[in-house]
């Protein structure tokens, strides 16, 4: 865990709100996320956590309060909006790479088509990624001759191509074989040991102890707990989580 932040917040939501019809799924959510933090965010299926990530990169709408990012309300649309979704990455359970691009051309593609770079520098740069996750052999391949483990690592190399100020992950290893969260979870422990934002929807406790700065336990679109990960996982302070943790752990 990282002990010091810097302060000014990089993410602000003020009493957020968002319906799907009669369905209320972001309650009041009021939320900060630091610069250099790391936040775990846990809690049953159904309780808003996606819609939570969507609504900061603007994948959702909200219904009423406000969202900044980087001192900025969120875009509605145009050149401001794509430049939001280039720094804001996501990373999903299901990988979502090209079944017909190779692993180098996943990862340069965001680059090349968003950001107007040369391939030749990022290939260069891609490949690099492809380094650092562990998957630089396999750069040639195509997504369907990967493990699960080795796309989700792609979908993060993906992501950090476009130089993101935030990732977002929700639940990127819920869709994996077991024997493959771990070499996953590596990869982003070392991102957050580097200093990278990350918002990480996850049931991971070992990976909450080990790298989030705040767990947000949310239920039913509200947050009804913030704290950290020891005292999240040892001691809740409210029944839901505990009934919740009694659950999973
Ligand atoms: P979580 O990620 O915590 O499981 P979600 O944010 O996916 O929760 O969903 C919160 C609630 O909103 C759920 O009841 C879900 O069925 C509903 N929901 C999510 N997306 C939509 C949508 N596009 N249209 C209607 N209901 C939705
Ligand atoms: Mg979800």
């Amino acid at each position: 865990m990282k002990e010091t932040l810097d302060s000014t917040p990089l993410v602000v939501l003020d009493d957020v709100n968002k319906h799907f019809g009669s369905l209320h799924v972001l309650r009041d959510i009021n939320l900060t996320i630091s610069r250099g933090e790391v936040l775990v965010v846990i809690g049953p299926s159904g309780g808003g956590k996606s819609t939570l990530c969507r609504a900061i990169n603007r994948l959702e709408t909200i219904d009423s309060g406000t969202i900044t990012f980087d001192g900025q309300p969120l875009p509605k649309e145009g050149r401001a909006l794509a430049q939001l979704r280039s720094e804001v990455g996501m990373v999903f359970q299901s990988f979502n790479l090209f079944a017909h691009k190779t692993i180098l051309e996943n990862v340069t593609l965001g680059p090349i088509k968003v950001r107007g770079t040369g391939k030749a520098q990022a290939d260069r740069r891609g490949m690099e990624l492809l380094e650092r996750v562990g998957i630089g052999a396999q750069a040639a391949k195509y997504p369907a001759q990967l493990s699960g483990g080795q796309q989700q690592r792609v979908a993060i190399a993906r992501a950090l191509a476009m130089d993101p100020k935030m990732i977002l992950f929700d639940e990127p290893t819920s869709a994996l074989d077991p024997e493959m969260v771990q070499e996953v979870l590596d990869v982003m422990i070392g991102l957050a040991r580097d200093g990278m934002t990350m918002m990480v929807v996850t049931h991971e406790m070992g990976f909450a102890r080990r790298a989030a700065n705040r767990v947000v336990f949310m239920a039913d679109g509200q947050i009804v707990e913030e704290n950290t990960p020891d005292q999240f996982f040892t001691n809740a302070r409210t029944d839901r989580a505990k009934d919740f943790l009694s659950k999973i752990l």
